[in-house]
């Protein structure tokens, strides 16, 4: 299934102060996340990837800075 603004039933919150701009969420997730001009993480609109694709980055994410929030509760990788 393809998140998309009217079906989405996640959301994500990243921590600017956290990440540290590795860029694995790219990597895992290109349709969700991109780097601004700081190199820090930011969400693209609409987000493309499916809701697996999106919590594989957050467990990629080396320094826990994304928060994935979906119907059945928060999950996260804070390390
Ligand atoms: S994986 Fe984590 S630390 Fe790396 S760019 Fe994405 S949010 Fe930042």
């Amino acid at each position: 299934m393809t998140a998309n603004e009217s079906d989405k039933s996640w959301s994500v919150v990243i921590d600017r102060e956290v990440c540290m701009g590795s860029g694995l969420c790219i990597t895992y997730a290109p349709g969700t996340f991109e780097h601004d001009d700081e190199a820090r993480a930011v969400l693209r609109t609409p987000t493309t990837d499916t809701l697996d694709e999106v919590r594989s980055a957050v467990e990629a994410c080396p320094t826990g800075a994304i928060q994935l929030i979906t119907q059945e509760g928060e999950s996260s990788n804070e390390a």
